[in-house]
């Protein structure tokens, strides 16, 4: 049994969407108070303030005249922000996370999320605390025989639309595999495969790019404030939520295929790279799809008891010649195949896709870290998470000053470990 969230959409009666917009607002503001109160308390008083204490002062605020308004809205939003201000502040000190920043009415995620105690599930329908009326779901896909949600998150994208999701437990069916696949992320093709598959952007992203360029440049030259700006900018969000939702689908089939066929799956973390500010659009676009696509195999290999191996960040796995073990000098990125001094031509990808898979196998039989320590997808992670996992194992022999003619490095740093064929 995993736990398992099924999100759709819904359609609110104008006072639903007027009391939910409220809700909004209200979890916003308690969690910028929140984090203000804690902020002050370290940076004046060098106090730590935790959830409990945030807890009391909410009780507080409740009380108080200008703050009254939040008891209109369910106590239990409210409770949840003060929880997710606390789990981002356990990943700050972690060192996993940068420093929380407040919420902003414009360009945060809205959205509020209800515990058992605040929602009603009857008959498959659901009724939000203090509502009368059930939500108006949209059942785009039936939810498992039988299940009931332990959470419930409603949200509202910038484009307008409304989305409930409700977490379940789901039972999944164990389907044995055998295959092993090593994954690279590349620019041209989003993803290569080890098997020298390339997965190719989905269809309609170049056309639906350039639609969204020209709704920017269309934003860009309406008057700030202006009504017609509104508008432009809601046309802006159309698009990008149409391009972001078609990428997400396109990832979920190909994450659900991968985990299907193959019982090992071996990627990259570019967990540094993705630190890097970027404007290069087509790279920032491609590193969100490989940052999703991560998550999702993730939870999808925890599910289906698969091995996800992440292998380190130092790996040369462009330069490594997968036939041999030599490593190429250079390799910018224009290169897009090259032969090997053992007179192997390589296409640049799918060779890394190779080189991956073999250190994956080469970490496993050595015993090290499998499976990466990620307990929240949610939050942002910087590169030193990853870095405990395997201290020397992953140092090819190059970087020690060994022959690098000798053979394939990655083997090296195998301690008597004896690779699978
Ligand atoms: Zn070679």
């Amino acid at each position: 049994m995993v736990k398992r969230a099924f999100k759709y959409r819904f359609y609110p009666s104008p006072e639903q969407a007027a009391e939910l917009a409220r809700t909004f607002g209200c979890v916003r503001l308690v969690y910028n108070m929140a984090l203000q109160a804690r902020t002050e308390a370290w940076t004046l008083r060098q106090e730590r303030v935790n959830y409990n204490a945030t807890s009391a002062m909410l009780t507080a605020w409740k009380k108080t005249e200008e703050l009254a308004f939040l008891n209109e809205v369910s106590s239990v939003p409210l409770q949840q922000a003060l929880r997710h201000l606390q789990v981002a502040f356990t990943n700050f000190f972690a060192k996993r996370a940068r420093y929380p920043t407040f919420k902003s009415r414009k360009r945060s995620r809205r959205s509020a999320e209800y515990t058992t105690s605040a929602f009603r599930w009857r008959d498959g329908r659901l009724t939000l605390a203090k509502r009368d009326a059930p939500l108006g779901i949209v059942w785009s896909r039936p939810l498992p025989e039988g299940a009931s949600p332990s959470t419930v998150t409603v949200s509202q994208d910038s484009a307008g639309r409304w989305f409930v999701s409700l977490l379940c437990e789901d039972r999944v069916e164990p389907v044995p595999a055998t295959g092993v696949v090593g994954v690279d992320a590349g620019l041209d093709s989003l993803l290569t495969l080890s098997t020298g598959e390339k997965i190719t952007n989905p269809k309609h992203e170049r056309r639906d790019r350039a639609a969204l360029a020209r709704a920017q440049r269309n934003l860009a030259r309406k008057e700030k404030g202006s009504a017609n700006r509104a508008k432009a900018r809601l046309k802006v969000a159309r698009v990008h939520a149409r391009i972001t939702d078609r990428r997400r689908d396109h990832l979920h089939k190909l994450s659900t295929r991968l985990v299907r066929e193959n019982q090992t799956i071996v990627i990259e973390d570019l967990t540094a790279r993705n630190m890097l500010r970027n404007h290069n659009l087509a790279r920032a676009v491609s590193d969100a799809a490989w940052r999703q696509f991560r998550t999702m195999l993730e939870y999808k290999t925890e599910w289906h008891g698969r091995t996800l191996v992440v292998v380190d960040r130092w790996f040369p796995s462009s330069k490594l010649c997968s036939a041999c073990g030599a490593l190429a000098a250079r390799m910018p990125l224009h290169v897009r195949s090259w032969t090997c001094r053992c007179r192997q031509t390589h296409d640049r990808d799918v060779n890394a896709a190779r080189n991956i898979l073999a250190e994956g196998l080469s970490v496993i039989a050595c015993g090290g870290g499998v499976r990466p320590q990620r307990e929240s997808s949610r939050t942002r992670r910087s590169p030193m998470k990853q870095e405990p996992q395997r201290a020397t194992a992953g140092i090819p022999a190059f970087r020690r000053g060994e022959d690098v003619n000798g053979p394939p490095s990655r083997r090296a740093g195998c301690p008597g470990g004896v690779l699978p064929a």
